[in-house]
């Protein structure tokens, strides 16, 4: 029996993982739940999986949680810096990271910290804070498996082979709902347009990032962390059909490729069994409904920002975190209203150009590059 905390246990990959702990009851059960406001969902969820405790991060919420688990044997905590104190519960043996965007940063590093197993979907974490993940990680003995389908499929693929042996590493993308257009095309979407993504069911921020590409770009300096691969050997690929999750080219010109059905659950619980596989209720693939499967090169003259993180990979220290501050608050404005999605390549541009370089930056520099950038 493994016992699990999730952070971002009310969004779309903690209710996931959440499906995958109801239906294998005798493997998974839940220990700690975090959620961010959404307070309803959060007791719904405690009264379902009995954790030993909660956290909501939105202390506004903290007594109508409270009131509701009271009794039931279930702590409440308040605020995100408890869930971060909580990584220290010795009952916690796997922590799925999936809050979204730099908030998940505190926590998956004390988690880190506690050389816990980590279920990483917070790509964010290692885009704003890669090399230091990868050092305390090394230093508590903190195994990190990816949940990102992309990276799964990557992780799969490299089962029982040599580091030295790969060539380079293909993430493949959806191409999201804007796959074909120019940029005269993009003037005018709405965010109800931007957030009708033809594959995947998410969050709206991913499905934001997933339109613009910079999902993509977010996922190239993860797989550049999680790998030890440099910018030059991670290509992206445009596949619509969102079939085959990633591949490995290997140096004797071999091609391994994960593919499947598209569902996270996949790989959330690929990451929760890891390294044994576990019958899955889910559909399998049938080859026939899917005949054909193409791939063309991504459009970065009209999503420039997969260009953006490739650039900002290559220069490293501080500027991937001043990238991601920038989107997150470009992202949030076009959501609101008062960017347009044309202008976010921009907008993320001209915040990175402000940015004071740090080249081997600490948790402190981290913290203050996203600060000082959302300020700007
Ligand atoms: P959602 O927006 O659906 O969920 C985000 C979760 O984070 C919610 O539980 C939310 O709580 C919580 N949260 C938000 N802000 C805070 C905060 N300040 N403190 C504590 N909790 C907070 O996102 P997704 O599940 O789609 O994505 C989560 C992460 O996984 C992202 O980094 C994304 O890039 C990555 N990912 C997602 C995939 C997907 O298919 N969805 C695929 C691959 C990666 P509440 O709702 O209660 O406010």
């Amino acid at each position: 029996m493994k016992r699990i905390a999730i952070l971002g246990s009310t969004g779309s990959i903690g209710t996931q993982t959440l499906n995958v702990a109801r239906r294998h009851k005798e493997l998974f059960s839940i220990e700690l739940l975090v959620a961010g406001s959404n307070a309803d969902l959060l007791v719904e969820q405690a009264l379902e999986f009995t954790p030993n405790a909660v956290v909501i991060a939105d202390k506004s919420k903290y007594a109508q949680v409270q009131q509701a688990l009271d009794p039931h044997d279930i702590k409440v905590f308040a605020g995100i810096e408890s869930a971060a104190d909580l990584m220290s519960m010795s009952t916690i043996d796997i922590v799925v990271a999936a809050i979204v965007g730099f908030a998940g940063l505190r926590p998956t590093l004390a988690a880190v910290r506690q050389g816990k197993t980590i279920a990483l979907a917070n790509k964010e974490t290692l885009v704003c804070a890669g090399n230091l993940i990868a050092r305390e990680a090394l230093a508590h003995h903190a195994a990190v498996i990816p949940v990102d389908s992309e990276h799964s499929a990557i992780f799969q693929c490299l089962v029982g082979e040599e580091p030295s042996q790969v060539d380079k590493l293909i993430l493949t993308a959806s191409g999201g709902p804007f796959l074909g257009r120019k940029a005269a095309d993009l003037a005018s979407v709405t965010p109800a347009d931007a957030l009708r993504h033809p594959n995947w069911n998410m969050g709206a921020k991913v499905t934001i990032d997933s339109a613009t590409l910079m999902n993509k770009g977010f996922e190239v300096i993860e797989a550049h962390h999680l790998f030890g691969m440099p910018p030059d050997k991670i290509d992206v690929l445009v596949h619509p059909q969102s079939i085959v999750h990633s591949m490995v080219q290997f140096r004797d010109g071999s091609v391994k490729a994960q593919i499947g059905v598209p569902t996270m659950e996949t790989p959330i619980q690929y990451a929760l069994t890891y390294p044994d596989r576990e019958e899955s209720y889910l559909p399998r693939l049938d080859f026939l409904q899917h005949p054909t499967l193409t791939f063309l090169p991504p459009d970065t003259d009209t999503f420039p920002c997969l260009k953006l993180a490739y650039q900002a990979l290559r220069k490293g220290g501080n500027i991937p975190c001043a990238m991601n501050a920038a989107n997150e608050v470009a992202v949030r404005r076009f959501l609101e209203g008062s960017l347009p999605f044309a202008a976010i390549p921009d907008f993320i541009a001209s915040r990175i150009e402000s940015t004071a370089f740090v080249s081997e930056p600490s948790l402190d520099d981290i913290m203050q590059t996203d600060s000082l950038c959302r300020q700007l």
